[in-house]
């Protein structure tokens, strides 16, 4: 079979308003994109079309109005579950984010399993997001939270625990790839283990989703996790997949409209839940947010997971490569050029945040700082990074503009 047709970056530009009119300003050389991806036209106007010609609360009303808003939602839900391979769109329940989709598990479901003694294993490149919330339940039930270490070369170091897929091990979570090091995890065979031996696993797949193809089922997950803002969606919306004897299991936190079968009177805790999903979506749901969500989904499906991976692996790579040939600057441990669109660095003379900073005077858009994930650094006993990260959007040329921006930072500082 022959090779996809690659991305073309410039084509690619021309779906995302926010890089129009760049030949009259100052060219946005946007490179964080681990923290928050631009919009198409099709996911800004699949939203503005719900609120201008389709918008009503969804699974209440009777009118015709409202039902469509409420089938939209459904269908939302249903181009997302065939976007991560789910076997029913029950398995997906609406989140506001990738956090509050943890959150939901730590509190929801591990809480009423844990006991004193017990273990959580995490990896020690988790985001604070899939870390502080296993932190509290294990402090609360006096179970312990243990770190998957890093061998020198920034890999989970998996052969060295042997205790990882045994008892008192009651739960896994670990994310598919690492917001500082770029690394892509082996979830699929950690996965398949930890199912042999009854273990559950959550798979936070935050970074992972804006460019692998996700299938919840060949990765044997019991839970999945990602925000809609790292993929083109809109902010305020992310996904829990639930395996269905999992979220079965699983504890509303929120109780209100919209979740409830019967509620009873008085202080009585009899009340009785909907079924899954709604269960899990208190209150008002966000139906523009999910309608976005799935444009999204569509919008990254039409260019192809194989394009959009390979694109964003070649850009990643000539980074690396580029700023390995900088004098200064080291590149954060990984096993072999990272190729999950994110590159983490540090200049021997310069503070990452001032890198950040001229470089952003010159219109080149990096990150700087622990990037939520502050056990990482301690463990390479580093404060802060620059991290540069890349989309379907991005070309050689916002690569060119982040290397002279640095050059210039070192005629700054170190001249
Ligand atoms: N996990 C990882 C690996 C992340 O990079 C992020 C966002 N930086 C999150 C979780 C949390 O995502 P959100 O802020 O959208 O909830």
């Amino acid at each position: 079979m022959s090779d996809p047709e690659p991305i073309n970056p410039e084509v690619v530009r021309r779906d995302f308003p926010i890089f129009a009119g760049a030949s009259h300003r100052q060219r946005l050389h946007y490179l964080d994109n681990a923290a928050t991806t631009h919009k198409p036209d099709k996911v800004i106007n699949a939203i503005a079309a719900c609120y201008a010609q389709c918008y009503a609360p969804i699974h209440r009303g009777l009118y015709p109005m409202a039902e469509q808003a409420t089938s939209n939602y459904e269908h939302a839900r249903r181009v997302l579950q065939h976007f991560i391979g789910a076997a029913s769109p029950d398995e997906l329940v609406f989140t506001s984010s990738a956090t509050e989709a943890i959150n939901m598990v730590a509190s929801g479901w591990l809480r009423q399993r844990l006991q004193s003694g017990d273990v959580v294993w995490v990896s020690r490149m988790e985001h604070h997001s899939n870390y502080l919330p296993w932190q509290r339940v294990c402090h609360e039930k006096q179970a312990q939270l243990r770190f998957i270490e890093l061998t020198e070369d920034g890999q989970m170091d998996l052969d060295r625990i042997p205790e990882l897929f045994a008892e008192p091990t009651k739960f896994i979570a670990i994310t598919h790839v690492s917001n500082v090091l770029g690394v892509q995890n082996p979830v699929a065979s950690l996965c398949a283990t930890a199912r042999e031996c009854g273990i559950p696993v959550l798979v936070d797949a935050a970074q992972s989703v804006s460019h692998l193809e996700l299938d919840v089922s060949a990765m044997c997950c019991d839970f999945l996790a990602f925000s809609a803002h790292k993929m083109f969606g809109p902010t305020g919306i992310g996904l829990l997949y639930g395996r269905q004897d999992r979220l079965a299991g699983m504890e509303p936190l929120q109780l209100g409209g919209g979740m409830v079968d019967s509620v009873v009177d008085g202080t009585s805790a009899a009340s009785s839940w909907a079924k899954v999903p709604s269960r899990f979506e208190a209150g008002s749901p966000d139906m523009p947010g999910a309608v976005g969500f799935a444009a999204a989904a569509d919008y990254l499906s039409s260019l192809g997971h194989e394009r959009v991976g390979r694109h964003i692996a070649a850009l990643t790579r000539l980074a690396a490569e580029r700023l390995m040939g900088i004098n200064g600057i080291s590149l954060l441990p990984h096993a072999e050029l990272p190729a999950s669109g994110i590159v983490s660095f540090t200049h021997r003379y310069i503070h990452p945040h001032d890198m950040a900073q001229v470089a952003g005077e010159a219109g080149v858009a990096i990150r700087a700082g622990h990037h939520c994930a502050q056990p990482l650094l301690r463990h390479l006993g580093l404060a802060a990074t620059a991290r540069a990260s890349f989309s379907v959007y991005n070309d050689e040329s916002d690569i060119d503009a982040l290397i002279d921006a640095i050059i210039s930072a070192q005629r700054i500082f170190c001249e």
